[in-house]
């Protein structure tokens, strides 16, 4: 081989490692664009571990991208709603008295700033089953004299409510959130020694009238279920938009009840999105927060209403069963206690005292 082919041939040699470098460089270029990986985190067992805090480290943790939620509910009311002074006036009274009644929260409980940050997506990978009592009521009324056994069941005496939630704040009890509890069971985070959570169905005029100025004297949140289309007709005996508006600017959850109160269990796929959908966009246009737990009406559902819950971004149900264990697995099956008319203080006390276990918890 002459020297002019052998330096040609160097060339040719130089030329192909000098391309090569080059897709090698883009590669790992690539790579260091790609999403990360989901990020494996070895969560002891042990209880006592320490539980890091929610607003930071929690997002990366958690496996499954965030993109697609918003932002989770805040109690602070819309700034825009401040422009007209007759509104104003009517933010600022509400603001004022939705202010000061803090729920108390144990110190490693970040309840407040959690609904402020974005909610971690139920991964299931890492997670509790929690033993937390979530109080079904529908009435805090006298029923009327013509009422059916099923009404008189449904309806709890205001003066025997009011009893129940005293025993609550005497107690050290303190009502939590479906975001609160959804956080504890997903992320492990510490709930406060003796959570509850308090839920209201139908969205009764009485769950403004009775039940809110106690929540408001307590600093208690509970959890309204509304029937949208009752609401938008005005219909009687039930909630109106702007007490349940005031309710939600006041720390109150508003959650979804379905549009019309149907039997989910015999709707076609278009039923059911018409009925979950619908009344998930009209409460979030209402409350300024998309709802993310529903109350399945007459507790009828099947497989199907559970699917189109979950397409549609919900992250929990409730039903009308009986228990008080919760998991992520079940989480579309959430069990209640069922509050009725003849519900003593002392029944009262033994169903929320879940034979001492109390913010039990399970790795499940
Ligand atoms: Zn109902």
């Amino acid at each position: 081989m002459s020297a002019r082919y052998l330096s040609r041939f160097k060339f040719v040699i130089l030329l192909l490692i000098l391309i090569a470098g080059g897709l090698l460089a883009g590669c790992s270029r690539d790579t260091g664009t790609e999403p990360a990986a989901p990020i494996a985190v070895d969560r002891p067992n042990d209880e006592s571990a320490d539980v890091p805090a929610v607003n930071e480290p929690l997002v990366q943790m958690l496996p499954t991208p965030a993109a697609s939620l918003s932002p989770p509910p805040s109690p602070t009311p819309a700034p825009t709603m401040t422009g007209d002074p007759v509104r104003a006036a009517i933010v600022a009274t509400q603001t004022a008295a939705a202010n000061p009644p803090t729920p108390p929260i144990s110190a490693s409980t970040p309840a407040p700033s959690l609904m402020s940050e974005p909610m971690p997506t139920p991964s299931g990978v890492y997670s509790w089953t929690l033993k937390v009592p979530i109080l079904m009521y529908h009435y805090i009324s006298e029923p009327p004299p013509d009422a059916d056994v099923y009404r008189v069941d449904l309806s709890v005496a205001p003066e025997s409510f009011r009893q129940q939630m005293a025993y609550l704040k005497d107690n050290g009890y303190t009502p939590i959130d479906f975001y609160d509890l959804s956080t504890a069971i997903v992320a492990q985070t510490e709930l406060p020694e003796k959570p509850i959570l308090l839920t209201f169905d139908d969205g009764y005029l009485d769950s403004y009238e009775v039940v809110y100025p106690v929540f408001q004297e307590y600093g208690f949140k509970g959890t309204f279920f509304i029937i949208t289309e009752f609401v938008d007709s005005e219909r009687e005996g039930y909630m109106t938009w702007p007490m349940i508006e005031e309710m939600a600017q006041a720390g109150q959850r508003i959650e979804s009840h379905s549009r019309t109160h149907p039997d989910l269990a015999t709707k076609s796929r278009d039923g059911l999105i018409w009925e979950i959908l619908g009344a998930q966009e009209t409460l979030a246009a209402h409350v300024g927060y998309r709802p993310r737990y529903f109350c399945y009406p007459g507790g009828t559902y099947n497989e199907e209403t559970i699917q189109v819950l979950q397409e549609l971004d919900y992250w929990g149900a409730v039903t009308t069963e009986n228990g008080s264990w919760h998991g992520f697995n079940d989480r579309f099956e959430w069990r209640r206690v069922r509050m009725r008319n003849t519900t003593t203080i002392e029944e009262f006390q033994r169903l929320i005292d879940l034979e001492g276990a109390i913010s039990g918890k399970k790795p499940g």
